[in-house]
């Protein structure tokens, strides 16, 4: 896909996030990559996280110091009026003190006590990708028991992607289960469906659908064969004041016409385009008294929708592209909301509507993760999932000892190869992250630990000539090492200065590399992203990190067969 940065245009492979634009963008101006990546917006001035999702289209601005200074102050006020907002809300008197008038921004909530006789409002706390970040929860909890107590008829909403992103969720037993207990717990009342929520597979969905307390809401999907899910194409929330809230959810669709997930977990369903969609829900508005749409599409993606759509949502509260929205954002009447990732943030988003119907909307972000108040029984619940012995859970066995990054290398290369169904793989040493590993049981953690980075597993179509030149181009790169392989044998011979004079490939039936046939490659997003070689295809992500494709893969093997001794690489002077 296409994506600008700083008016830089760059084809990034299907999948890639804002951090592999960024990365792209210093390799396209032939600068090192910084270790701590600079701070990017959107074309809206809005900060993108790094782990962010891309769409075709989409424009990336990398912020200079001075910038970054300014956003940093402006973070900063937004950190003291939610202390202010929150030391007063811990008392029931909250809703007149004398502390909260004082703040007089729109922006900031005013207290309940100020709404106008004839008027009913609506207050929302909003998060979106949480993505399994379980150690939020208890600051969360905090902050939303915080604000019940001055709207107790809040409505705590999750705009998608509660899934992936944390070991001790992710492979949890039950597999997501603790993100859904923990968001039972802190009384949720309705999700969007994240790309993210199929990486449990349908079974695994339908499962933790059937577990929460909680409706999921999708307009755009549909079928989904033996495991149908039950899920609603909307929901419409009747408050105690009698106004009657209308949520719409609708889904991203990557260029491939389905959401970025594994592309088998979402085998079974139906998608249709969010856009068109939403039009065939127009009806809603004459139904309720708030119209939102609750989604996940990015933000860029939001502003597009806003753009098109007749008159009737007041408020779309967004996620996927983990933007960080901290100011009011209105395109064509319509407030768009997004409270970045990983519960650092949460939009407080207040609704009044007055006797003739008319809505006026605010929004506030809410620093989430710098709060100094838990709630304890969550942080106990929390500390048990932490303690979980899942992590040291054995998923296989090791017939041999690993001696080196060589051999856990290839086992790397092996299981990419696998979970990727491609010809062959590749691995850059610098990603491999131990040397050693005994023989007996491997687990999880074993893996988290080789692979720490969270790349995801691309495969991109190339031929044989195009695979020398990645050889080439990973040699400088990566250590004036080889990359570690899978499906082929690769022999260099190197110069006095060390540089490659002469490739020559095999592959596993000792056939030479066919520089005309197209191969299915398996690689990690890291190197699709930092190598400069010649290809025409960009690659797809099979949203799937290379740890997860090789727990799997371990998982299914059983037993690891020895390593010892192989050398599928050789370099010679
Ligand atoms: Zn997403």
């Amino acid at each position: 896909m296409k994506i600008t940065v700083n008016d830089t245009l760059l084809d990034l492979h299907n999948g890639a996030r804002v951090r592999d634009a960024i990365a792209g963008f210093y390799k396209h101006e032939g600068r090192k990559v910084p270790e701590r990546l600079p701070v990017a917006e959107d074309r809206y001035g809005n900060i993108v996280a790094p782990d962010g999702a891309l769409t075709d289209g989409n424009a990336l601005f990398i912020l200079s110091g001075r910038k970054k200074r300014t956003r940093l102050i402006r973070l900063l006020v937004v950190i003291l009026a939610a202390g202010l907002l929150f030391a007063c809300s811990s008392t029931r008197h909250a809703a007149t003190s004398p502390d909260m008038k004082k703040q007089g921004s729109t922006t900031v909530a005013a207290p309940a006590g100020t709404v106008a006789p004839d008027d009913r409002q609506a207050v929302i706390f909003s998060v979106n990708d949480m993505h399994a970040a379980i150690d939020n929860f208890p600051k969360l909890a905090w902050i939303v028991d915080s604000l019940r107590s001055v709207y107790p008829n809040l409505l705590l909403i999750a705009a998608g992607d509660n899934q992936t992103g944390n070991p001790v969720n992710d492979q949890f037993p039950e597999k997501g289960f603790p993100v859904i207990d923990l968001m039972n717990a802190v009384g949720f009342n309705l999700s969007a469906v994240g790309n993210h929520e199929f990486d449990t597979g349908p079974e695994g969905f339908g499962n933790l659908i059937s577990k929460a307390d909680f409706s999921f809401i999708c307009a755009n999907v549909s079928g989904g064969g033996r495991h149908p899910l039950k899920i609603d194409p909307y929901k419409i929330i009747t408050l105690p004041n009698g106004l009657k809230v209308a949520f719409l959810g609708l889904l991203q669709l990557g260029q491939n016409g389905i959401p970025d997930s594994h592309p088998d977990n979402v085998r079974d369903f139906v998608f249709r385009s969010p856009c068109e969609t939403a039009l065939e829900y127009l009806w809603l508005k004459d139904s309720s008294d708030v119209f939102i749409a609750l989604t996940h599409i990015g933000f860029e993606e939001d502003v597009k929708l806003a753009e098109t759509m007749p008159p009737g949502i007041d408020l779309i509260i967004g996620g996927h592209s983990h933007t960080r929205v901290d100011r009011e954002q209105v395109h064509n009447g319509i407030l768009i909301t997004q409270a970045d990732s990983k519960l650092k943030f949460g939009t407080l988003i207040r609704l009044k509507v007055d006797a003739a119907g008319r809505v006026t909307r605010s929004m506030q972000l809410i620093d989430i993760r710098n709060s100094k108040k838990e709630k304890p029984e969550i942080r106990s619940m929390v500390d048990r999932y932490n303690d979980n012995p899942v992590l040291n859970q054995a998923i296989a066995t090791a017939t041999d000892d690993f001696s080196s990054y060589e051999e856990l290398g290839y086992l790397m290369a092996d299981g990419q190869r696998a979970a990727a169904g491609a010809d062959i793989a590749l691995m850059n040493p610098g990603g491999v992250r131990i040397d050693r590993l005994p023989k007996g049981p491997v687990t999880i953690k074993n893996v988290y630990q080789l692979d720490p980075f969270g790349n995801e597993l691309v495969v991109t179509k190339l031929t044989g000539s195009e695979i020398f030149s990645l050889l080439r181009a990973a040699w400088s790169a990566d250590r004036k090492s080889p990359l570690f392989t899978s499906g082929i044998t690769t022999e260099t011979r190197v110069n006095d200065h060390g540089e490659p004079e002469e490739i020559t490939v095999h592959t596993d039936d000792g056939k030479p590399l066919d520089l005309n046939h197209v191969y299915s490659v398996a690689m990690n997003s890291y190197m699709t992203q930092v190598y400069r070689y010649e290809h025409a295809d960009p690659g797809q992500s099979l949203f799937l990190t290379t740890a997860q494709a090789l727990i799997g893969y371990l998982k299914q093997e059983g037993n690891i067969k020895s390593y010892r001794g192989e050398k599928r690489v050789r370099v010679t002077r």
